[in-house]
């Protein structure tokens, strides 16, 4: 599967579009309270299928909330919810083996070795992966024999990641999946969640990691006070697609910067001023991480 072309490059819904029951999440006006305040506070959101989306935002801006309740997990005040066509609140057996969920607090401490906990979660689906395969795919086939209690933090999650997949989830939600991974482990999961993407599965991610949305969102949502901010692809968000460079260069031993539209005239000019190489050049944009640290304070 291909990276869509037809998404529209930035920018949340329109008020007034009416839920859209084809794609694998539509959310309208969402609503969710604890008390007097409100976790989620109209929030719009259209996920496509095929697609990788990473919804980021600030501690306690609603994601998990927003995700839960997209699940069936969480009761919403208000607003309208359709999940592969259906409305969670009224979930059937069927819809949720579509599903698959690895939770923000995992399997943790089981007395039940990997091999186990995933054979027996693979008896609730219809068409389950073979466990030993999904082992293979999370790099867990050394410990199948393990109790999920004696694996270390990382192991638990890509086990939590491993529970989720078994089932063969036409959508999968991973709530913060990498948390504890060593920066190896992190590379091995992405290039599972793409192959997972190349077999159609739909993807909602949330994640504190902005290289990791970087790396596998086709689109991403900044949720902020419970309402989404901005969507837009990882490369154009909070107007970073037309972000002046900066150049940097060192020149008579000091180091030097310039913001620029033109980063490649000025580099020409640059180099002209030098017989060689232009000593340390590097023409930087603004990461996803400044873009969004940006957006998120101009919202708080
Ligand atoms: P994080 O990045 O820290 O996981 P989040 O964006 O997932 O944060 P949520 O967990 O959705 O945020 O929480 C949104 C808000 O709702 C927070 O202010 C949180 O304290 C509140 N909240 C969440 N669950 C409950 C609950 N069961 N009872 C009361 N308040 C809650």
């Amino acid at each position: 599967m291909t990276r869509s072309s037809t998404v529209p490059a930035a920018g949340t819904l329109p008020p007034s579009a009416p839920i859209d029951p084809d794609a694998a999440i539509s959310v309208r006006g969402l609503v969710k309270r604890y008390g007097d305040s409100a976790a989620v506070d109209g929030l719009d959101l259209d996920i496509r299928r095929g697609e990788i989306f990473a919804l980021l935002g600030p501690n306690g801006a609603g994601k998990t909330t927003t995700v839960e309740i997209c699940e069936g997990f969480r009761t919403r005040d208000g607003g309208e919810v359709r999940v592969l066509g259906t409305d969670p609140a009224h979930a059937t057996r069927r819809w949720k083996a579509q599903l698959g969920i690895v939770l923000q607090s995992g399997a943790g401490d089981s007395q039940l070795t990997c091999r186990e906990l995933l054979g027996a979660q693979a008896s609730y689906y219809p068409e389950p992966r073979d466990p030993d395969e999904v082992l293979e795919l999370v790099g867990l086939t050394e410990k199948a024999g393990a109790r999920g209690r004696s694996l270390s933090g990382g192991q638990r999650r890509r086990l939590d990641v491993a529970l989720g997949i078994v089932g063969r989830p036409t959508l999968l939600f991973l709530d913060e999946p990498t948390t504890g991974f060593d920066p190896e482990a992190r590379r091995q999961f992405w290039s599972l969640i793409r192959s997972l993407r190349d077999l159609g599965t739909t993807m909602l991610l949330t994640t504190h990691y902005l290289d990791e949305a970087e790396a596998l969102a086709d689109r991403v949502g900044v949720i902020a006070r419970g309402r989404l901010v901005e969507v837009a692809v990882p490369s154009t968000l909070g107007g970073r697609g037309n972000a002046p460079a900066v150049v940097t260069w060192t020149e008579d031993g000091v180091r030097r910067s310039e913001a620029t539209p033109t980063p490649t005239a000025f580099v020409q000019q640059l180099s002209a001023r030098f017989p060689g190489e232009v000593p340390d050049l590097a023409v930087a944009r603004p990461t996803l991480e400044d873009v969004y640290l940006r957006m998120i304070g101009d919202t708080l």
